[in-house]
């Protein structure tokens, strides 16, 4: 087989200049989400003249609170923020249309590779027909709703799901590890018996928003039912893996969720595996359960490995 074109230098100094001239939105992330690469265009958008140290989040917050950039149509930013999160950089390819503050509307790519970067490519369209802007808005929105966990803002069973088997195919292919976790609130009927059903659902919201904060951009978070959620983290020890989840179960053991009822507070368990390349998804899924199982008979607000 002939062997790959070499990169040379001035291959590189090329695109470098194309980039930036060109009227293409172009932007880089690692896998903490921080910018690595912005072109003046995509800077342009943010009313920026550098990207250095800022993270995607970062981008998002200045957009909202600058009213420049991406229009950000939310009461609460953080929610919106949490929810946006947990489709960003999940899955390898994905591409969605969203309109900027100045009224222009861009359809924006998003690649990702193994490592968790994240390559943005994104084209004005303000130019393209608006009668059918209208019908891929709610094609957009229908996916982003059928990704979504109503309640929490983060990705649903079936989106959760599709990230496993996307893992679990990196696994199989070039040998990327992916831990997978699920959590489960302790003695949750016991809240909603106590404090009532909106009160538990404030408990779920808030601890998905707890959560969410705690993670890695590439990491995987959902909401298989009820008080069950699977965390999924990709290139991660096992030791690491173990510290990650256990200060998830503290703070969800120091939070306060309930403004109403001060002294209210909560636990959950955690059953935590590595993803076995041999079995399927949902053996994988039974190995972390039987582990949840376990630090619950084991007294709860606990973690416990799969054997
Ligand atoms: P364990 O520590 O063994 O997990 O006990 P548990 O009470 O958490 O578990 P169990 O499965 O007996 O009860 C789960 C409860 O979660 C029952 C159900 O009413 C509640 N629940 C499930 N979904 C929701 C929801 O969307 N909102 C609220 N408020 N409660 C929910
Ligand atoms: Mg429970
Ligand atoms: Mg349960």
């Amino acid at each position: 087989m002939a062997s790959p074109p070499v990169v040379s230098n001035a291959l590189v100094q090329h695109m470098a200049r194309l980039h930036k001239q060109s009227p293409l939105f172009v932007a880089l992330f690692d896998a903490t989400d921080t910018t690595r690469y912005a072109n003046p265009a995509f800077l342009s958008i943010f009313g920026l003249s550098t990207y250095a140290g800022l993270t995607w989040s970062d981008l998002m917050r200045h957009s909202y609170m600058s009213g420049v950039g991406a229009a950000i149509k939310t009461d609460d930013f953080e929610a919106w923020l949490t929810s946006t999160r947990s489709r960003r950089g999940k899955l390898p390819f994905r591409a969605f249309e969203t309109d900027l503050t100045d009224g222009r509307w861009i359809y924006i790519t998003e690649t990702v590779d193994e490592q968790g970067w994240v390559l943005h490519v994104a084209f004005d369209i303000s130019a393209m027909r608006t009668s059918e802007r209208a019908l891929r808005q709610a094609r957009d929105g229908a996916l982003r709703a059928a990704q979504t966990d109503a309640l929490t803002g983060i990705s649903n069973r079936a989106h959760i799901l599709q990230q496993l088997d996307q893992r679990l195919e990196q696994l199989r292919t070039s040998g990327q590890t992916c831990g997978v976790v699920i959590l489960d609130l302790d003695h949750f009927k016991c809240v909603n018996d106590t404090h009532g059903h909106h009160a538990g659902d404030l408990v779920l919201t808030h601890f998905a928003r707890l959560v969410a904060g705690t993670l890695r951009r590439e990491d995987g978070f959902g909401r298989l039912g009820g008080e069950e959620f699977m965390l999924l983290f990709p290139n991660i020890e096992a030791a690491a893996l173990t510290l990650t989840v256990s200060r998830v179960l503290e703070l969800v053991r120091a939070a306060a969720p309930l403004s109403d009822v001060p002294d209210f507070s909560y636990t959950c368990s955690a059953g935590v595996a590595m993803l076995k390349a041999e079995l399927d998804a949902k053996a994988n899924i039974c190995n972390a359960d039987r582990a949840a199982y376990a630090a619950k008979a084991n007294g709860r607000d606990r973690l416990e490995w799969a054997a």
